[in-house]
């Protein structure tokens, strides 16, 4: 017994030795120089700023005169190009790829998926979305993916998950493909408030940071209807109620009018779609703070590409149905002050391909700020991560991106980004 203590006492004390070693190198420190720089908080651009990065974190910002770089600091200067935070995707299926839909996502494993998340991963952050909100993936999928990229085995941008999303039997969550003799149901499914409950626990027992739950009927399913609710206004507020006593946050897939304005009454922090929003659900909507997420890009794929990406038919016919109408749901919500976080649903249409969502927003009622706001402070509030993402100040995570030009007059540079930087590693750099 005495020689089993022994050989504990060893191996605890190697253990604080080893990371005594890790902690002795002192964090490095960086300082980029950047002509522009874009002050999302306040809405406007700086000039001639320098960002002191110490470690994985912004340790101040500030004008280049203002700011004495310390001596031996690696100095990045950006030249005449533009600085902007990280930009954040609050509605992403990294572990899905357009190719994977339809009949043939029934042959996909779960294995499979996560291997393909690994690289969707990659092309995210290469695109400069340094933090994606990842809403419903099969079997945690997802939270396998965040925890390697947390563990630094993978590339990635920094995610909040969801794992399943919640739905009632034969909804958009659940998955109507099969025939019943397979008797399949997907493993979100929850019928009732007290499954709904148990199920909303299940999912943050395996590692949730967010709940997702299907409102609404949907487009890429089969035999529902985006405009008809799928939960009672006693099962949302039940899964709302529980999501939020165990601190996540909850993202309500909804197109339909009658959905949304429920689940905004139910205590949502997000609409996700919001495709047929009435003039009730904007003033619920507003009246709780409720953000919307509306993917008012990929109508253009799937319109155009859809069908030989193995979209059925069924699934087409409903796209025209919500499409446009998403994109003028989308110009009133705003303009009523709704508020705005950008969300894509990359995974229906190309990974790496999220910003060219900025161009419909910019053509459907944002300024290009707004537009860039959505994606960076008013995503980081929807997340519950305003204290380390979303704009270059101090205390935050050094997640940086570059562009060339002007984003604020030409929105479509953020198609183009040319280093991405997160936690203060230089991640691309094409300067
Ligand atoms: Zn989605």
């Amino acid at each position: 017994m005495k020689r089993l203590l022994e050989v504990a006492v060893v191996i605890c004390l190697f253990g604080i030795a080893a990371r005594a070693q890790e902690t002795k190198a002192p964090p490095k420190t960086i300082a980029v120089k950047a002509a522009h720089l874009i002050d999302t908080k306040a809405g406007r651009v700086l000039e001639q700023q320098v960002v002191l990065i110490v470690g994985e974190r912004i340790e101040k910002v500030g004008s280049a005169k203002e700011i004495q770089v310390p001596a031996g600091v690696t100095v990045i200067d950006l030249g005449s190009a533009t600085l902007l935070p990280g930009l954040i995707d609050a509605h992403v299926h990294l572990t899905g790829d357009p190719q994977d839909s339809g009949y043939k996502s029934l042959g996909i494993s779960v294995p499979r998926q996560t291997l393909t998340g690994a690289k969707n991963a990659r092309l995210t952050l290469a695109a400069g979305f340094t933090t994606v909100r990842n809403v419903g993936a099969a079997s945690y999928s997802d939270v396998a993916l965040r925890d390697a990229i947390n563990a630094g085995e993978i590339p990635g941008p920094r995610m909040l998950v969801s794992g399943p999303a919640l739905g009632s039997t034969g909804g958009h969550c659940d998955e109507n493909l099969l025939a019943p003799e397979f008797a399949h149901h997907d493993e979100g499914v929850a019928d009732g408030v007290p499954a709904v409950l148990a199920k909303t626990r299940e999912v943050i027992k395996y590692g949730a940071d967010v709940i997702k739950f299907c409102a609404s009927g949907g487009v890429l399913s089969k035999g529902d209807l985006p405009g008809t609710e799928q939960y009672s206004p006693a099962e949302m507020s039940a899964l709302v109620e529980e999501a939020h006593r165990q601190g996540r946050k909850v993202a309500a897939h909804a197109h339909g009018a009658q959905a949304i304005t429920d689940a905004a009454k139910a205590g949502v922090d997000s609409i996700e779609h919001g495709s047929l929003i009435d003039d009730e659900g904007i003033r619920t909507m507003k009246e709780h703070g409720t953000y919307l997420v509306a993917d008012i890009y990929n109508d253009d794929f799937i319109l155009g590409q859809g069908k030989q990406y193995g979209f059925t038919d069924e699934m087409l016919e409903k796209e025209r149905m919500v499409g446009q109408q998403s994109r003028e749901g989308f110009r009133k919500a705003a303009q009523a002050g709704v508020k705005i976080a950008f969300g894509t649903d990359a995974g229906v249409y190309p990974h790496g391909g999220n910003a060219k969502q900025f161009a419909y927003m910019v053509k459907y009622g944002l300024t290009p700020i707004e537009a860039i706001q959505s994606a960076t402070v008013n995503a980081a509030d929807l997340l519950g991560w305003s204290d380390r993402v979303g704009c270059i100040e101090p205390g935050k995570f050094a997640d940086l991106i570059v562009v060339e030009g002007d984003p604020l007059k030409d929105i479509t540079v953020l198609e183009r980004i040319k280093f991405v930087m997160k936690g203060g590693q230089i991640v691309k750099n094409e300067l």
